[in-house]
């Protein structure tokens, strides 16, 4: 078997039938969409939170233009730059909203809409001055940036711990909360079998996954013996050509962390994983990471204090030493997509990648791209190989590189059943 490194995005939890969409987690966890066919959805009762209620915003305002409401990512992206980005006249939005808050005395409740998205963000940055500066003093310019962007970013953290609270619910049994979504386990082994070939077996029942035994320990304690049993899960053996494998997910579930068990393969979460215990206490900084791409924001030189938004930054905030994580580049590898949008906002590693395995002219490395049925991407895999190829220092190379790699057989397009 080859060495693989196998990328895999939400395409591939969605296809095995995980409702881990944004859009899942937006009509399952936050809004009460009951009363749908009277317009009379709301936020569910006890959701609160800035960019709970901004989602809430975008979803009044763009759902029935189809347009994507739930793309939280580019949400984030496009509210910071609206907030702190300098108009023509030298103004931002947060110093016109500042301003506001200096004329107008509002009592409002946050919770409801407020007829458009702009709206909804003056009063919310009017409110959040009024209850954090006093309006009679002039502050320095630096330290109301500031403030502004320690609020939003507790705010968004706060949203993440949501996401991973109702991950966590949806992995878990709807009928036994003691019990692994077991399901959602087998769909992801059979369809982790089909892109990578570690097997020859169809999955049909947890058994064929992992063995579980009991053992049982006898122990004395003050003159009465206690047994306790303790459940060993193990991964079958048949994993074992998994090794080749180097998983690049960019989810937040690990399957073998699902089933208690140690991968057989090198696996990493792109942008952090479900945390282990209850998501107040345990959800840190480095669980799930909701941000944009470090690129936008050093293109953006007048707003470098909002590099704790960039999923980058946040990265390099995780406290464990990073383990090298990609195969070695001198040996032949496939590298393979599925289920990612192949979206700008992972574009910055895509191009470390393709950088490190020197894509241009290695002719050990090849691109396979897997799709199901009605998740074409033609146009986005022509983006991000032309994309890629303005990076290259020699612009000549980076214009023939999609011609360069379908001559050389390096790039493939495969639909699986
Ligand atoms: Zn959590």
């Amino acid at each position: 078997m080859n060495t693989q490194l196998l990328i895999l995005g939400n395409g591939f939890d969605l296809q095995c039938n995980l409702k881990s969409s944004y859009e899942d987690f937006f009509k399952n966890a936050l809004i009460d969409t009951h009363g749908e066919s009277f317009g009379l959805e709301q936020l569910r009762d006890g959701v609160s939170g800035f960019w709970e209620i901004l989602l809430y915003h975008y979803y009044l305002t763009n759902k029935s233009a189809n347009l994507m409401w739930y793309d939280i990512e580019s949400i984030i992206k496009k509210t910071l730059f609206k907030i702190f980005d300098k108009d023509n006249l030298g103004f931002t939005f947060w110093s016109k909203a500042l301003s506001r808050a200096k004329k107008i005395p509002n009592n409002l409740i946050l919770n409801r809409f407020f007829g458009s998205i702009e709206n909804y963000l003056y009063v919310y940055l009017e409110i959040f001055f009024r209850n954090n500066l006093d309006l009679n003093q002039t502050y320095p310019e630096s330290e109301t940036i500031d403030l502004i962007i320690k609020k939003l970013f507790n705010e968004l953290h706060n949203f993440e711990k949501r996401f991973c609270k109702y991950l966590k619910e949806i992995l878990v049994d709807s009928n036994n909360q003691e019990q692994i979504n077991e399901k959602y386990i087998i769909d992801a082994f059979n369809l982790l079998n089909k892109l990578t070939r570690f097997s020859e077996v169809d999955f049909k029942h947890l058994d064929d996954i992992i063995t579980q035994e009991y053992r049982e320990v006898k122990e004395v304690v003050s003159e009465r013996q206690t047994i306790t049993r303790i459940k060993n899960v193990n991964v079958l053996k048949g994993f074992s050509k998994l090794k080749f494998v180097n998983i690049l997910s960019f989810n937040y579930t690990n399957i073998f962390d699902i089933l208690s068990v140690s991968a057989p393969c090198t696996y990493s979460n792109v942008h952090g994983k479900l945390c282990g215990e209850k998501c107040q206490e345990s959800c840190n900084l480095t669980n799930i990471i909701f941000g944009i791409d470090d690129k936008a924001i050093q293109s953006n030189g007048e707003n470098i204090d909002l590099r704790l938004f960039s999923k980058t930054y946040r990265k390099m905030l995780s406290s464990s030493v990073p383990i090298s994580i990609l195969p070695p580049n001198n040996i032949p590898l496939q590298i393979k997509f599925y289920g990612h949008s192949l979206s700008e906002a992972d574009y910055s590693y895509f191009q470390s990648i393709f950088d490190y395995y020197n894509l241009y002219s290695n002719n050990n490395v090849s691109l396979l791209f897997y799709y199901s049925e009605g998740h074409e991407q033609t146009d986005a895999i022509y983006n991000l190989i032309n994309e890629y190829g303005k990076t290259l220092s020699n612009k000549e190379q980076g214009k023939n590189l999609l011609h360069k790699l379908l001559l050389e057989n390096r790039l493939n397009i495969n639909k699986i059943s």
